[in-house]
């Protein structure tokens, strides 16, 4: 006798935050499309799709994606309300771009009960070796101090993304499953 058990969905917000430029909108295509190519500064804001399915869920990703306000440093707390998950992403060749994760982090810290939000430090363009500014364990560093998971991605050679968005994928569904 076989019978196939429902599968439930779940739908799970992530949002990116991370300076200008570190490649939000490049990984958002990543993880939606897997595909990489240039993405207009201003394109974003409305969410891509991804789905992940667990052995007993399917999880339906909303990637939100800023339309750049970040550099005007004004990105709402409504962007970020009810998230699931958010993405704290600097670029490991430009020091300025982790000292802003942090400030991000703070932000988000007053914004949230810990626990109730997957937040993962990610330190994108590590195919950048030659500019490297943020050393592995700078970034493991801040990440283990904040209680924070942390991986390093190339949104160009896609090293690391679905590596990333599968373990997002797992400790999203701990939290809220
Ligand atoms: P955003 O402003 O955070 O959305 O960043 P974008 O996704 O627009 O990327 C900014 C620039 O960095 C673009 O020229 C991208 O092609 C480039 N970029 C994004 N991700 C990577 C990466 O992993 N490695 C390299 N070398 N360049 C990247
Ligand atoms: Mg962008």
């Amino acid at each position: 006798v076989t019978f196939n058990r429902p599968v439930r969905t779940l739908r799970v917000k992530m949002v990116l935050l991370g300076s200008s430029g570190v490649g939000k909108s490049s990984l958002a295509l990543r993880f939606s499309k897997d595909e990489f190519r240039t993405v207009s500064p201003t394109v974003g804001c409305a969410y891509l799709t991804r789905v992940v399915h667990l052995s007993d869920v399917t999880l339906r990703f909303e990637i939100w994606d800023t339309a750049g306000q970040e550099k005007y440093h004004s990105v709402t707390p409504l962007y970020y309300r009810g998230a699931h998950t958010a993405l704290l992403i600097y670029d490991i060749s430009k020091k300025e771009t982790f000292i802003r994760a942090q400030m991000w982090l703070k932000e988000l810290e007053k914004q949230y009960i810990p626990g109730s939000t997957v937040i993962w430090l990610v330190g994108n363009k590590g195919d950048l070796t030659q500019d490297r500014q943020v050393s592995v364990q700078e970034g493991q560093a801040l990440a283990s101090d904040r209680g924070l998971s942390f991986t390093e991605t190339s949104a160009l050679s896609g090293d690391q993304v679905s590596e990333l968005l599968l373990a997002i994928a797992h400790r999203v569904y701990e939290c809220v499953g």
